[in-house]
């Protein structure tokens, strides 16, 4: 599974639609203080289900949407969209490209969609689950989290070090086998 291409359109300061080509060999994101960078990262931990309007650096949901600015009117609606190449079909779904994509309006309302057909939040979840980019990955690390590692205990810093390497989930069959 590659990441292939990221549409945003009304999301934070990207009014304009954009589209982000992740060309082989690309590996970094660069732009002056307040360009957007972080507001790309964003833009993925929202399509891929995000739910704490906080850790997007919100109050509520709909201040995703492009709050306007001195030479544009605000907009009402928010969108991107995350198309992966599947050939190696790593998502389970039978198909060579998976494309999510959230929305947003002003009044709250929202809507999630797989390769073009509305879905629930739980189906993008599920989609992601165990595949290390869900929502409570560690294939994205913010600033915060890297400082969080760095003062952790050692026990803790374990715990990360096996949730990344995969080994949790099968600790935690380990655990469920001993208890039966
Ligand atoms: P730095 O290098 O300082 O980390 P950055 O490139 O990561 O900067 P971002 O934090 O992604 O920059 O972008 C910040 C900009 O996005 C600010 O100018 C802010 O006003 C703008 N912004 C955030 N949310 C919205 C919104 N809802 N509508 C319009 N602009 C927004
Ligand atoms: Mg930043």
């Amino acid at each position: 599974m590659k990441l292939k291409s990221l549409v945003i359109n009304g999301f934070k300061s990207f009014a304009d639609k954009t589209e982000i080509n992740f060309q082989p060999g690309m590996t970094a994101i660069v732009g002056p203080n307040g360009s957007g960078k972080s507001n790309i990262i964003e833009a993925i931990r929202w399509v891929l289900g995000e739910q704490s309007a906080k850790s997007l650096r919100g109050g509520k949901m709909p201040d995703v949407i492009f709050a306007g600015s001195a030479a544009r009117a605000a907009l009402n609606r928010a969108e991107v969209l995350i198309t992966f190449d599947n050939h190696d079909r790593y998502l389970k779904i039978m198909s060579d490209e998976v494309t999510v994509a959230r929305r947003i309006y002003r009044d709250g309302n929202s809507e999630f969609l797989i390769n073009g057909k509305q879905v629930r939040l739980k189906d993008i979840i599920n989609l992601f689950i165990d595949t290390g980019l869900g929502r409570e990955s560690f294939s994205i690390i913010s600033q915060g989290r890297v400082e969080a590692i760095f003062n952790s205990k050692p026990q803790e810093r374990r715990t990360i070090i096996e949730e990344v390497a995969g080994v949790s989930k099968y600790k935690k069959e380990k655990q469920k086998a001993e208890d039966e």
